[in-house]
């Protein structure tokens, strides 16, 4: 009787599995939040991965009919949607986190950030400060993260070892740096560090003259020629304070943004971080040149740096995507409290409540940030075809029932912390909450050991 019962099951598996398409995983049940063009969302929904790819967006019945998966995910009450792009940030500054609070951005730059990484940039502290930052973001529901600092190669490492995808720019600036001597040696750091990733799955190499006012024109030039030669992105800081606006007036007669675009500066793939201090010509100039923008609203509160006119970016087609910037002006990497800043600033700023709307403010955290980086044909949006960069949120919070509109939940009352499930490039980097890329308590361990040498290096 038994063994007739096991020949049975045998046989109804076989015949599921050739009428079923194999697939690496599925995640079902849960709210699918799609971001693609019609901004669908299917209740309940699933989604279908093979390898790297999106295979199939569907209803989890339709799925179960088509597909045999090797891991499944259970997304019930829960949220699923594409991964968060952090548009800026610096990873290994993660370990500088609470060092200097509270200061204006040229103080806190130059009297405590620079002279603190002056004494304390290594390989070794990018690599640690990394995969804290990485296990951070996992845990937390980036899947994609954009980066400007040193040692360039060994955040590309770190972020190859923990499964997360990275635009990752080499740091070009004036002065000598831990990396660097001269602009000319970081340029032919940036030129090797792009030969070394550039055929990379999930990494994309960057070059990233640090800003217009710690760069001469020699340099910035320099940066945009290698990006072109390659094809690959340049990163910079812009228009991010009055006294950056102020001081290229006074020097070129002209906005930054009119200055970058009188040097033949801009490139088709240009991300200009902050651009807070714009005028109506210079947003014209950012949308004429396909420049990407890199909202950090919460970095641009604590350093009092002004609220950036978002609205009017995107009434005039600018693509605009949200970062954290680096968590010692933040002070952390939750892209959920980004887009929640992002709805509150502008509104706040422009006093009009219907600014920057939760499904806006989901867009620049997901397909916008896609779009600024010009990566919208990979990343963003839950599609087939489309990279597997998919995220599950939890629900079921007392803070979150009941549960009217899941995008307006998601943007004002969500936290990283109600990521369950993190997913790029097919593979699961978090399951349940639990990282699997990374050992946690090792990475938490070896940072607060490096913490000792930042905070020696600091005494005054
Ligand atoms: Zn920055």
């Amino acid at each position: 009787m038994k063994r007739v019962f096991v020949a049975c099951v045998v046989a109804s598996v076989s015949l599921g599995a050739q009428t079923r398409r194999s697939v690496s995983l599925v995640v079902t049940g849960g709210t699918v939040i799609t971001e693609n063009g019609a901004h669908r969302i299917l209740t309940p929904g699933a989604v279908a991965i093979s390898g790297v790819d999106i295979v199939d967006v569907d209803t989890p019945a339709a799925i179960a009919a088509k597909y045999q998966a090797a891991e499944t995910i259970d997304a019930r009450d829960q949220i699923v949607l594409p991964g968060l792009i952090n548009t800026h940030t610096h990873a290994p500054m993660v370990m500088y986190r609470g060092l200097a609070d509270d200061l204006a951005l040229r103080d806190w730059l130059e009297q405590y950030i620079f002279p603190a990484e002056a004494k304390t940039v290594s390989p070794e502290l990018v690599r640690v400060g990394t995969r804290l930052a990485a296990v951070e973001m996992i845990e937390s529901g980036t899947t994609t993260f954009v980066d400007m600092y040193y040692f360039e190669e060994e955040i590309a490492r770190a972020a190859i070892e923990a499964g997360l995808r990275g635009v990752l720019g080499q740091t070009i600036i004036q002065f000598p740096v831990a990396d660097a001597k001269t602009p000319s040696e970081a340029l032919a750091r940036a030129e090797r560090f792009i030969r070394e990733f550039k055929d990379n799955g999930l990494v994309v190499p960057a070059v990233a003259p640090h800003a217009l006012y710690t760069n001469d024109k020699t340099t910035l030039l320099a940066s945009a020629e290698l990006g072109r030669k390659y094809g690959v992105p340049v990163i910079i800081h812009f228009s991010e304070t009055e006294d950056e606006v102020r001081m290229a007036r006074d020097q070129y007669k002209m906005t930054p943004a009119a200055y970058l675009e009188s040097i033949g500066f801009w490139g088709p793939k240009t991300l200009a971080a902050h651009g807070v201090w714009v005028t109506d010509d210079d947003i014209a100039i950012l949308k004429r040149r396909a420049v990407g923008v890199a909202h950090n609203p919460e970095s641009n509160m604590k350093l009092a740096s002004g609220a950036a006119p978002i609205p009017k970016y995107l009434s005039a087609g600018v693509a605009v995507g949200l970062g954290t910037d680096g968590a010692a002006s933040n002070n952390d990497l939750d892209m959920f409290e980004a887009m929640r800043q992002a709805s509150f600033l502008a509104k706040l700023s422009t006093r009009d409540p219907t600014a920057v709307p939760a499904q806006t403010a989901l867009d620049m955290a997901t397909i916008g940030g896609a779009r600024a980086l010009h990566m919208d044909h990979l990343i963003g949006s839950l599609e087939v075809g489309k990279r597997a960069d998919v995220i599950t949120v939890s629900m079921s919070a007392t803070r979150q029932t009941p549960v009217y509109d899941p995008v307006s939940h998601l943007v004002y009352v969500t936290r990283g912390d109600d990521v369950r499930n993190t997913i790029v490039d097919g593979k699961v980097l978090m399951k349940d909450r639990r990282v699997r890329t990374l050992d946690r308590a090792a990475v938490i361990a070896s940072a607060n050991k490096l913490a000792e040498k930042v905070r020696d290096a600091v005494k005054r």
